[in-house]
């Protein structure tokens, strides 16, 4: 990306109206645009971070065994009638409306009604299970709240991944590999250490749920943390009963405020008796599908690695999740020439600053703004030995390496 050729422009000042300090700096940074209290559009930076969340969970889904559609925003009320949920006084925060033709829909919240309705043509037999079925897609609510950024929105990518399963056993053993690939992409994501697997309150079908929480003071949930044994509970199920199932002493529990960036439920046969999803097993006798669903927030992960991993001066990406690698400042006449060579070896690695009349402290602050891993350097000076400056947005420490040395470090374009 070249700075000249971007329409988004860095601010001096977040509209003063928004209260999370990393919604305060998407918006200074030009990752977002806010068209209203919990609604925002992703600008090009902002999407391309939200990309490559959305490209590490789908890598762990696909791994998981899931099969990838995409589902429709508009849902018919039938099915949501049929499960019970389509009024106002069971779901609080439905966006609905009518249709010129006749008839009511609903713009999905969830989507456990109109997967369960959709397989009802596909699935017949014990053969066909189990079955994993995941999406990226956009859901709505009308959020009574929405003061955290891109934390809480009224319209949000989810990642939802539906099991179906035979049998309970078969369920509980895809439950557990889940929670695991769960794991694995908060590692991925660099909020590993800091996001717990946490008890939570289940359903008719199971005791807890599991959700997965963020430490992270902007979070709205409270959990109680067992460092030993590496576990969380929720203070909505922080009672003497969790204690002794869980087998953990309540003094030895610390207290954080925490963000849910994901959770796993056991849905059991809830959804597939209502809307009739049955299957014949191995004896023909028609039973009912069970099961359980698995929620990723995409953007809310955003915004909690923004601000867990934010400083004074900007944003601090993560390397495997920043919209580019290098931020690259040319100096100088010949510094300018060399770096345009570098930013055209791979423009996809580089935020090449060149833009003319704009001082170079504002670039510097702005490649920390925008926390870009690297500023990369090139100056009449460093050139004087062949040479160029790498500073490490997360270390704040700077090495010089020749210009060969550097050009190593970037991938080929693949032609
Ligand atoms: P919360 O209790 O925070 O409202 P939820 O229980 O409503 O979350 P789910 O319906 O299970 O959440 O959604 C799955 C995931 O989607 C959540 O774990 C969270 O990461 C994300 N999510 C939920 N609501 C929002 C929202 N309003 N904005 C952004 N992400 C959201
Ligand atoms: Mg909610």
């Amino acid at each position: 990306m070249k700075r000249s050729e971007s329409f988004v422009k860095t601010l001096k000042n977040a509209p003063s109206d928004e209260v999370s300090r990393s919604a305060q700096l998407l918006l200074r940074a030009g990752y977002i645009y806010k068209e209203m209290a919990g609604v925002y559009d992703f600008l090009p930076l902002g999407r391309k971070v939200l990309n490559n969340i959305i490209d590490i969970i789908r890598e762990e889904m696909v791994a998981l065994g899931g099969q990838e559609v995409e589902m429709s925003s508009l849902q018919p009320k039938d099915a949501w009638v049929k499960s019970g949920r389509w009024d106002d006084d069971v779901v609080d925060d439905w966006f609905k409306t009518k249709l010129h033709a006749g008839g009511e829909l609903g713009l999905a919240l969830t989507h456990e009604e109109a997967i369960t309705n959709m397989l009802t043509s596909y699935v017949s037999s014990y053969k066909d299970l189990p079955l994993y079925v995941f999406q990226f897609q956009k859901k709505f609510r009308n959020e009574l709240r929405a003061k955290s950024g891109i934390m809480r929105t009224r319209e949000f990518i989810m990642k939802d991944l539906y099991s179906f399963c035979a049998t309970r056993e078969q369920h509980e053993e895809f439950y557990e590999k889940a929670a695991i690939s769960y794991t694995n992409i908060f590692k991925r994501l660099g909020i590993g250490d800091s996001t717990y697997r946490t008890f939570a309150s289940g359903g008719s079908f199971s005791r807890f749920s599991d959700e997965f929480q963020t430490i992270c003071d902007a979070g709205e949930d409270i959990i109680y943390i067992d460092h030993e044994k590496n576990i969380a509970i929720n203070e909505e199920v922080y009672n003497e009963e969790t204690f002794k199932m869980l087998d953990v002493d309540p003094a030895k529990l610390d207290k954080q405020k925490a963000s849910e960036v994901g959770n796993i439920f056991t849905l059991g046969t809830k959804y597939s008796e209502a809307l009739d999803l049955c299957f014949n097993d191995e004896n023909g006798v028609r039973t009912p599908v069970f099961m359980g669903s698995y929620g990723i927030g995409p953007a809310r992960s955003m915004g909690v690695i923004a601000e867990k991993t934010c400083d004074d001066k900007g944003l601090n990406w993560p390397e495997e999740i920043a919209p580019y690698k290098y931020y690259l400042i040319g100096i100088g006449e010949k510094g300018m020439k060399e770096a345009e060579k570098l930013y055209n070896l791979n423009p996809e690695q580089f935020v090449f600053d060149d833009r003319e009349k704009v001082r170079n402290g504002e670039k510097f602050a702005d490649a920390e703004l925008m926390g870009i891993p690297y500023r990369v350097i090139v100056s009449d000076k460093t050139l004087e030995n062949d040479q160029v400056e790498i500073l490490s947005r997360k270390t704040g420490k700077s090495e010089l390496l020749t210009t060969k040395e550097f050009i190593s470090k970037i991938p080929k374009v693949l032609k």
